[in-house]
C-alpha cells in the first residue's frame, strides 16, 4: 500500500488502518473516472451552468503599459461562483460521490472558504454536509459560519489542540473512520493522503487546460511565465498541469513571506528553505516544524496561504526543479493589491496577489516579448476587514475624528 501515490520521496498513503477499505474505493472511482470521456464532459458542463466558466484570461492592458515590459494576463478564478477557484474541486468531488454512492459529505476549513464551498455543493447536490472548523477560526472568520449554516451544513467548532485548521483534519478524520460507508471527506487542497493530491489536482486541472486553449487563440504561443499562489497548492498545480510538459515556459510558486524570512511570522517552506521533510495528516512532505517535530504556528496575511505543509506533489516539483518557489511578504502584497485596484479595477484576493507581487517585483527582468500570466486565484472582498485593518485606512480615521469631535462640539452648545 505505501508504493501508492508518491511523487519521488513525497506524499504516500499515512493513514490508520482502518480507512484502507475507503481509500482504496477511492482510489479505484478516481481511476475510473480518469478514462471516462463522459465524466469530464460532465464535470466542465457543471462548472459552465454553475461557476460561469469557463473564466476569461483577462490582458491587464494598463498595468502592462505602467510597466513597459512583458505583456501582463489575469486568470480569472476570481470570478467562479463563491469568488474563488474552491468550486472547481468541490464540484468534481461532489460528482465522484454521485458514484461513490454517498449522500454525506465532511470537510475540514481553516478560514471557512472551502467549508463554504462544499456546503454549496452539498446544496446543490442534495447532501448532508458535515463542516469541522476550529474554534479560533469559528470566532475569527463567523461571516462564513453564518453562510455555511444557511446553506444548511452543520458547523462542528473544534476545541482540541489549537483550535485551528490541523485540528479539524484531525476531527474530519476521525469523523470519516466512524461514518466511511455513507460519508465521503471532500478535502480542500491538493495535499493529505493519496489519492487527494492527484485528485484535487485533477479537478483543478481545468484552470490550466482553458489558460493553453485562451493564450494560443490570443497570442498564437504560449506564455514565458506562470506565477501562482501556494497554500497547500492546489490553484498552483490546477494553472501549471498543463504547462509541466512544456519546457519553455517557466513555473513560479508563490508562498506566504509575511513579516519576511529572518522572523518566524510567515508560512514559506519552501522558498526559505525552513520546512524539514516529514510525515503528518496522512503523507510525506515538507513542513514547517521544530526541531523535536512539533508542527509550527504559521502566519499570513492571507488566510488560505496560512497552512504548514505543502502539496507533495509540488515538494516532488520543487526537488526536480521544475517549479521555482519565492515568497512575497505582507507589505509587498498591500502595495501589489492597491496596484491592481488603481490600474485595472479588479479587486483580488489577499492569496492570490502573492502571485501577483511576484510578478510585478520580476518584470524588471522580463522583455516586452514576453507572456506572463498571474493566476488570480479568487476575489478579495471576503477580506475587507484585515486590508482595511493592514491600511489603517487615514480617510476612515479622519471620518471618526471628525464625528467624535462634532459630538462633543454639540454636547458643549447644549
Ligand atoms: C484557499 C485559497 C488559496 C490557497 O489554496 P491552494 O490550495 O494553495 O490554492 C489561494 N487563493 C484563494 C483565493 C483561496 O481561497
Amino acid at each position: 500500500m505505501q508504493t501508492k501515490g508518491f511523487y519521488d520521496e513525497f506524499g504516500g498513503i499515512f493513514i490508520p488502518e482502518v480507512l484502507n477499505p475507503v481509500i482504496n474505493e477511492l482510489i479505484n472511482v478516481f481511476e475510473n473516472i480518469k478514462q471516462d470521456k463522459s465524466f469530464w464532459d460532465e464535470y466542465t458542463t457543471l462548472l459552465e451552468n454553475f461557476s460561469g466558466r469557463p473564466t476569461p484570461l483577462t490582458f491587464a492592458g494598463n498595468l502592462t503599459k505602467h510597466f513597459n515590459k512583458g505583456k501582463i494576463f489575469l486568470k480569472r478564478e476570481d470570478l467562479n461562483h463563491s469568488g474563488a477557484h474552491k468550486i472547481n474541486n468541490v464540484m468534481g468531488q461532489g460528482l465522484l460521490m454521485r458514484r461513490l454512492g454517498k449522500t454525506r459529505v465532511i470537510a475540514e476549513t481553516g478560514a471557512g472558504q472551502h467549508g463554504v464551498a462544499t456546503a454549496i455543493m452539498a446544496a446543490k447536490f442534495g447532501y448532508k454536509a458535515t463542516i469541522y472548523m476550529g474554534i479560533e477560526d469559528v470566532e475569527r472568520q463567523y461571516s462564513n459560519v453564518f453562510w455555511m449554516k444557511k446553506l444548511g451544513a452543520t458547523v462542528v467548532p473544534v476545541v482540541d489542540g489549537a483550535g485551528t485548521l490541523k485540528d479539524a483534519i484531525n476531527e474530519a478524520l476521525r469523523d470519516w473512520v466512524g461514518n466511511f460507508d455513507t460519508t465521503h471527506y471532500c478535502l480542500g487542497t491538493a495535499s493529505g493522503t493519496h489519492p487527494f493530491p492527484e485528485m484535487v489536482a485533477y479537478f483543478q486541472s481545468i484552470i490550466g487546460k482553458e489558460v493553453k486553449k485562451q493564450i494560443t487563440e490570443r497570442e498564437n504561443r504560449l506564455p514565458s511565465k506562470i506565477y501562482a499562489c501556494v497554500g497547500g497548492g492546489s490553484n498552483a498545480l490546477g494553472i501549471f498541469g498543463e504547462f509541466l510538459k512544456e519546457n519553455t515556459v517557466e513555473l513560479i510558486g508563490v508562498e506566504a513571506g509575511g513579516m519576511g524570512a529572518d522572523t518566524d511570522m510567515h508560512a514559506s517552506r519552501l522558498a526559505y528553505k525552513t520546512g524539514k521533510i516529514g510525515v503528518a495528516q496522512g503523507y510525506r512532505t515538507y513542513f514547517l516544524q521544530d526541531e523535536d517535530g512539533q508542527m509550527k504556528n504559521t502566519y499570513s496575511i492571507a488566510a488560505g496561504l496560512d497552512y504548514m505543509g505543502v502539496s507533495p506533489i509540488l515538494a516532488s516539483l520543487y526537488k526536480s526543479k521544475r517549479v521555482r518557489f519565492e515568497a512575497a511578504t505582507d507589505k509587498q502584497v498591500l502595495e501589489a493589491f492597491q496596484m491592481l485596484l488603481s490600474h485595472e479595477g479588479i479587486i483580488p484576493a489577499l492569496e492570490s496577489t502573492h502571485a501577483l507581487a511576484k510578478a510585478i517585483e520580476e518584470i524588471e527582468k522580463s522583455t516586452k516579448d514576453d507572456i506572463i500570466i498571474v493566476n488570480l486565484s479568487g476575489r478579495g472582498d471576503k477580506d475587507i476587514f484585515n486590508i482595511a485593518d493592514a491600511f489603517l485606512d487615514n480617510d476612515w480615521v479622519e471620518f471618526i475624528k471628525k464625528k467624535n469631535d462634532y459630538y462633543k462640539n454639540v454636547q458643549k452648545q447644549s
